[in-house]
């Protein structure tokens, strides 16, 4: 099969297009044949190398896949069955998607929801599934349409864009952080955002407190954007943060937490109980979209993996990046 490989030894990191016989497949007990893979900014980060996401070597990366299961033992799953697969450990301690087949253990797996072929559950992939993570929190933290506006931050990147959409259609009202808003700004409105803003007006050092503004977030980008939101946020609001695009320090006050009762949400997507999974995808197929998740989508085949994932890391991708990877 093909997969994209990953070896690292004392001198070099190197990630390639290789020829992989499937007897390296790790064990498990669901073998899927991959549809279509995706490129999130965790892949790309695993690719280059330049952050340790991958801990075992040689590992196929790849943190989701949607495919169409070979062979199975697991009770829930047969051969035919559409599966796919977000996080876990997946191409980070397991082989993962970026390969033409992946052997993994069933109860990592979520059935394709019928309203999505597997092209667009790439299209969607973790950036997407993470987003609706973000607004089932903010829904449960009681954010409402009425409450006021919502910032979503790292807009024209896959968190960002999915989230947006999702928001958009739920009636809320939608402000739009870019580093792109000349660029962006068609693209962010088509989705749903009513205001675009540049995201400079969130990333220099600002007040522990600020006019309160923001009913909510969802934020992709961590660092001083993390503390400005928290400090322009509204009182009892709520800030789901998933990101770090720009670090993954905080250099924030209690003063918005003790002042204003704000919550600061914790979003992790690898390790979410299956339940929530389920919750998140069956929202993402009421909640979001199919037209949007098109305008998201830039397709490329596995031999393109690698080139992508130094743009993306650029900052240079919009949307969202899905591996054809039998092309
Ligand atoms: P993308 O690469 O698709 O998008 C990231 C976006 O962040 C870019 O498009 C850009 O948006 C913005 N950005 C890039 N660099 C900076 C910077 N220096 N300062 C401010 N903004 C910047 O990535 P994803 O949407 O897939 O992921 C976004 C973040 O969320 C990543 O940090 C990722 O690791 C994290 N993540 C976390 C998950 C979890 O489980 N917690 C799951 C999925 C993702 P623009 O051009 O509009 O400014």
């Amino acid at each position: 099969m093909k997969a994209i490989l990953i070896n690292k030894d004392d001198d070099t990191y190197a990630a390639k297009l290789s020829d992989v016989d499937e007897s390296g497949l790790p064990g498990g007990n669901v073998t899927v044949q991959v549809d279509y893979s995706t490129l999130n900014y965790k892949d790309s980060l695993a690719i280059t190398g330049s952050s340790p996401v991958v801990r075992n070597f040689p590992m196929v990366p790849g943190i989701d896949l949607a495919g169409t299961v070979e062979e199975s033992s697991h009770p829930e799953y047969k051969a035919g069955d559409k599966v796919v697969l977000n996080g876990w450990g997946v191409g980070e301690v397991h082989w993962g998607g970026l390969a033409q087949k992946a052997r993994l253990n069933g109860d990592w797996l979520v059935g394709l929801p019928e309203a999505f072929t597997p092209k667009q559950a790439m299209a969607i992939g973790t950036a997407g599934y993470t987003a609706m993570l973000c607004v089932l929190r903010l829904e449960k933290n009681g954010v409402t349409p009425e409450l006021g506006e919502i910032l979503v931050t790292g807009a024209a990147g896959g968190v960002g864009s999915v989230a947006i959409s999702i928001l958009a259609k739920l009636g809320y009202t939608v402000t739009a952080s870019t580093g792109r808003p000349g660029e962006q700004a068609d693209y962010l409105k088509a989705l749903g955002a009513a205001e675009i803003i540049d995201r400079k007006e969130l990333s220099e050092k600002g007040r522990p407190l600020a006019k309160e503004r923001w009913a909510g977030a969802v934020d992709a980008v961590g660092s001083q954007t993390l503390a400005n939101i928290c400090a322009a946020a509204k009182y009892g609001g709520t800030v789901a943060a998933c990101g770090l695009a720009q670090g993954f320090d905080l250099p924030a006050t209690v003063m918005p937490f003790i002042l204003r009762g704000i919550t600061l949400a914790g979003i992790d997507s690898v390790h979410c109980p299956k339940h929530r999974r389920m919750e998140a995808w069956s929202r993402l197929a009421a909640d979001l979209d199919v037209k949007h998740i098109e305008r998201m989508i830039n397709e490329i085949p596995l031999s393109g993996v690698i080139d992508a994932a130094s743009d993306q890391l650029a900052g240079k991708i919009r949307g969202r990046l899905v591996v054809d990877v039998n092309d």
